[in-house]
C-alpha cells in the first residue's frame, strides 16, 4: 500500500517542488500555471487509461486487456492474469459439463431433473424421446403439461415414489415405460425413464401362454375326471387294486383341476385389460358365509370364531374379495393342527378397514415370510400337497389386494401361529351400516 502511494505521488511531488522553484525565481502566477498544466496533463493521461479500461470492459470476451504505463500497466497486467485464470477455469468447467452431458446422453435410460413444481430443468436425449420433449424449447415447462397421461399426472400428484410407475402407450402406441422418481437436494427430483416395451411383450407372451395352456387343459381334465369318477362308482368293480388306482387317479386329476383353476384366476387378475369392477361389498354378510364354509372345511377340528368389530362396507369386487378372504381362511384351517383356534376378524385401524385371519397353527419361520406370495413357494411342500394346496393361493391374495390398493401383512411365529391381514385404504371404506360390534 505504501509502495503504491509512493509511486502514485512521485511525479506530483516532483512537479510540486519544481513549481516551488518557479515560484521562487519567477513569482506565484507562473508557478501556479506550471503546476496547473502538470495536473491537467496528469488527469488527461489517467482519463485515457480509464477510457481504455472502459472500452475493454464493454466486450471483455472478445478484446485484449489494454496495456499502459506505470501503475496502470501493473493493474492491467494483474487484470490480464485474472482473466486468463478465469478463462482457463471456465473452459475446464465447460469441458467437465460436456463430459457429463456426453455420459448422460450415452445412458440407456431417459434422465430429467425436475424442480419442486415438476418444471423441467434439464433432460437427456432419451428423456426427450420418451416424453416428446425438446430440451431447448421445453426447459422451464411443467412436465405434466407436456406428458399428460392421467396415470402419470396422478402418480406425481400422489407424491409416493416408492414404487416405479409403468406407463403404457406413453408417447407412441406400443411404447411402455418404467418411470422412477428420486428426490434429492433442495426439493429436486431425478426422473428416470426406461423403455420396457420388450420386457412387457415377453411378460404378456408368458401370461398368454400360461392362460392358453391352462385353458386348453381344462376340458380334457374335466373329461378324464368325469370318467375316473364314473368308473370308480361302478358297482360291479370288484378288483380292489383297480378301485384304489381309480381313487388315486381321481385325487390327482382333481389336484390338476385346482391348479388349472388357480392359474386361470391368476392370469385373469394379471390381465391389464381386466379393470376392477367395483361395487359395494357388504363384508359382514360375506364373512358370515365364509365362516360357515370354513366350519364345514374344518369339520369340527378347530374352534373357528368370527369377529365383526366394524360393520363398514367396502368399495371393491365381491368375487375377488371372496376369493382372497376364502383363501386366507382355508390356509388357516389347513395349517392349524386339530384343536387349534382360528379368529376371522373385520375391524378398522384408524380409518383403514382391515380383514384378518389369526390362527394358532404351525407358524412360519421369518426367512420364508417375504417369499410366501411367490407362485409355487411352499414352506413344507408335502403338507401343502396333502391338504390340497396349489402353492398359488397367496399369490392370488396379493394380486387381489393390490388391485384394491390394499396391503397384505403377515406376522408369524414358528410353532405358535400366524396372522394374515389385508389392510385396505381409507378411500375404499363405505359408511357404516350399523354401529354395533357382533362377536360370534
Ligand atoms: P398352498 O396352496 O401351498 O397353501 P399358498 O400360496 O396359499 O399355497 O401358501 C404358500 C405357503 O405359505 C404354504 O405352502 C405354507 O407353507 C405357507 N402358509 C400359508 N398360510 C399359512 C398359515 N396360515 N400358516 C402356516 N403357513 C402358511
Amino acid at each position: 500500500m505504501f509502495d503504491f502511494w509512493r509511486r502514485a505521488l512521485f511525479f506530483p511531488l516532483i512537479f510540486l517542488l519544481l513549481s516551488l522553484l518557479v515560484w521562487a525565481t519567477a513569482g506565484a502566477l507562473p508557478a501556479t500555471l506550471f503546476f496547473s498544466m502538470f495536473l491537467l496533463i496528469h488527469l488527461v493521461l489517467h482519463l485515457h487509461q480509464l477510457e481504455a479500461l472502459d472500452y475493454w470492459l464493454a466486450d471483455s470476451d472478445e478484446r485484449m486487456v489494454p496495456d499502459g504505463p506505470g501503475l496502470w500497466g501493473e493493474v492491467f497486467t494483474r487484470l490480464n492474469r485474472m482473466v486468463r485464470q478465469y478463462r482457463k477455469e471456465h473452459e475446464q468447467r465447460v469441458a467437465a459439463l460436456q463430459h457429463m452431458e456426453q455420459a448422460t446422453s450415452a445412458l440407456p435410460e431417459g434422465v430429467a431433473i425436475l424442480d419442486e413444481a415438476y418444471r423441467i430443468e434439464w433432460c437427456n436425449p432419451l428423456a426427450e424421446q420418451h416424453f416428446g420433449l425438446d430440451s431447448k424449447r421445453d426447459i422451464g415447462q411443467q412436465i405434466t403439461y407436456l406428458a399428460r397421461q392421467p396415470e402419470f399426472v396422478q402418480y406425481l400428484a400422489m407424491h409416493d415414489f416408492s414404487e416405479p410407475l409403468v406407463l403404457c402407450g406413453a408417447r407412441q402406441d406400443g411404447l411402455t415405460l418404467s418411470i422412477k422418481l428420486i428426490p434429492y437436494g433442495d426439493n429436486k427430483l431425478l426422473l428416470i425413464s426406461r423403455d420396457i416395451t420388450h420386457l412387457e411383450r415377453i411378460e404378456t407372451m408368458r401370461r398368454d401362454f400360461v392362460a392358453n395352456v391352462s385353458h386348453e387343459l381344462r376340458t380334457p381334465l374335466t373329461v378324464v375326471n368325469g370318467f375316473v369318477e364314473t368308473l370308480h362308482d361302478m358297482p360291479n368293480l370288484e378288483n380292489s387294486m383297480a378301485r384304489r388306482a381309480l381313487h388315486l387317479m381321481g385325487e390327482q386329476t382333481q389336484r390338476m383341476e385346482r391348479l388349472v383353476d388357480d392359474l386361470l384366476t391368476l392370469s385373469k387378475l394379471e390381465d391389464t385389460l381386466n379393470v376392477l369392477q367395483e361395487e359395494t361389498v357388504e363384508v359382514s354378510g360375506l364373512l358370515r358365509a365364509l365362516h360357515q364354509e370354513g366350519q364345514s372345511l374344518s369339520a369340527g377340528k378347530h374352534t373357528l370364531r368370527l369377529e365383526l368389530a366394524s360393520s363398514c362396507a367396502l368399495l371393491g369386487n365381491a368375487d375377488e374379495l371372496r376369493s382372497a378372504f376364502g383363501n386366507l381362511i382355508s390356509n388357516a384351517i389347513r395349517y392349524t393342527p386339530q384343536g387349534g383356534e382360528i379368529l376371522v376378524s373385520w375391524h378398522e385401524q384408524g380409518d383403514r378397514p382391515v380383514f384378518s385371519v389369526q390362527d394358532s397353527g404351525i407358524g412360519i419361520a421369518p426367512q420364508h415370510i417375504p417369499r410366501l406370495t411367490e407362485r409355487f413357494y411352499r414352506v413344507d411342500r408335502s403338507r401343502s400337497r396333502e391338504t390340497g394346496g396349489t402353492g398359488l393361493g397367496l399369490a392370488i391374495v396379493k394380486h387381489i389386494a393390490s388391485r384394491h390398493q390394499a396391503r397384505l401383512e403377515i406376522t408369524s411365529e414358528e410353532g405358535k401361529g400366524s396372522t394374515f391381514s389385508i389392510v385396505f385404504p381409507a378411500s375404499r371404506r363405505l359408511p357404516l351400516q350399523a354401529e354395533e360390534a357382533i362377536i360370534t
